[in-house]
């Protein structure tokens, strides 16, 4: 992480954090437990077509194989026969020029680099297996994908719980085929959503936002409206750098996320803060605290996901004027 987010964190109190304290784990939605709900509206409403939709839309992220995996699909065959091979770039200049050429051409709105700052890593998955990588995989390609803005500005309605969905879907293509071509090349590629390692830190390393009062990373060109994927590799690439202001900066003095919240969930404190609101929340860390229990509570009664504190954020305005 840059010099200036180390600064954000306590060493003595931080740790690797384990999946399975998110609060989506808890609720069981990786076991089974649905947070989409057609059960909630009545046979023969409109709305069942926008539900639809909505259920739609995690086609590929829920069922793409090739989605989220360090092994190849096979297609290094099609073009090199039988004999693996590895492709030398000509400086780790030249690979990460390719690398993010290729991501752009594949969908990526933005892409970053960084070294993989093992911190980041969860300590286990949801399934209970530690994380580990091999030993040379340091290097992370950090990727977001645009999500629709007239969507996302209707949430909570269905057309935005639809595109969060999308969002998904794109990144699972993403992540599969950018983690297949590293593959193809002959290095090791993991292939990530939000498994393996924290995605925020990782992009903030990579260059690509900050950290705003809602938790989400937020971005000079797109605000926080973006979801992120990554492949972590062994391909040598070089670091993107960061260049934007602290949080603070940001966010101190709004609270339009924390006000269009209609549970309370996000801070509307003046500074960031050490103290942890619920098990959700990672200790050791300085920033505005964000209680996910309230926020999921929210999803479940209205029957998908909600989008108001990405809706609301006029953070791509605010970081265009203060990174002229
Ligand atoms: S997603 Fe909705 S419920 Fe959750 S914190 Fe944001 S505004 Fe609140
Ligand atoms: S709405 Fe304001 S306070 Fe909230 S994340 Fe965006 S810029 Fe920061």
């Amino acid at each position: 992480m840059s010099s200036k987010s180390t600064g954000y964190l306590d060493p003595e109190v931080h740790g690797r954090f384990d999946r399975r304290n998110t609060v989506f784990y808890r609720r069981g939605i990786f076991t089974g437990f649905e947070h989409l709900r057609p059960d909630i509206l009545d046979p023969g409403e409109p709305e069942l077509l926008e539900m639809a939709e909505v259920r739609a839309s995690w086609t590929l992220h829920d069922n793409y194989p090739g989605a989220f995996r360090d092994t190849p699909l096979g297609s290094r065959k099609l073009i090199h026969n039988h004999a693996p091979f590895r492709y030398e770039f000509a400086s780790p200049g030249a690979a990460a020029e390719n690398i993010s050429e290729v991501a752009e051409r594949f969908g990526a709105s933005l892409v970053g680099i960084t070294e993989l700052d093992s911190r980041w890593l969860y300590s286990h998955e949801c399934s209970g297996n530690p994380v580990a990588l091999p030993e040379k995989a340091v290097w992370a390609v950090v990727m977001a994908v645009e999500m629709d803005r007239a969507c996302i500005s209707r949430s909570p309605d269905f057309s935005a719980a639809a595109e969060i969905g999308r969002g998904y879907s794109k990144m699972a293509a993403l992540a599969g085929a950018i983690g297949e071509y590293i593959r193809i090349l002959g290095y090791y590629a993991r292939s990530c959503g939000n498994d393996t390692a924290l995605s925020i830190p990782l992009a903030m390393d990579a260059g690509l936002g900050v950290l705003g009062r809602n938790g989400l990373l937020l971005t000079r060109e797109f605000g926080p409206r973006i979801r992120i994927c990554k492949v972590i590799t062994d391909l040598e690439l070089v670091q993107t750098p960061n260049e934007y202001p602290a949080s603070e900066e940001v966010c101190s003095g709004c609270t339009l996320c924390a006000e269009a919240c209609e549970v309370n969930a996000l801070s509307r404190s003046e500074s960031p803060t050490w103290e942890i609101l619920t098990e959700s929340n990672n200790p050791g860390v300085y920033r505005w605290q964000f209680n996910p229990e309230r926020c999921f509570d929210f999803w479940l009664e209205i029957g998908r996901d909600c989008s108001n504190c990405i809706a609301a954020c006029p953070a791509s305005f605010k970081l265009r004027k203060l990174m002229k």
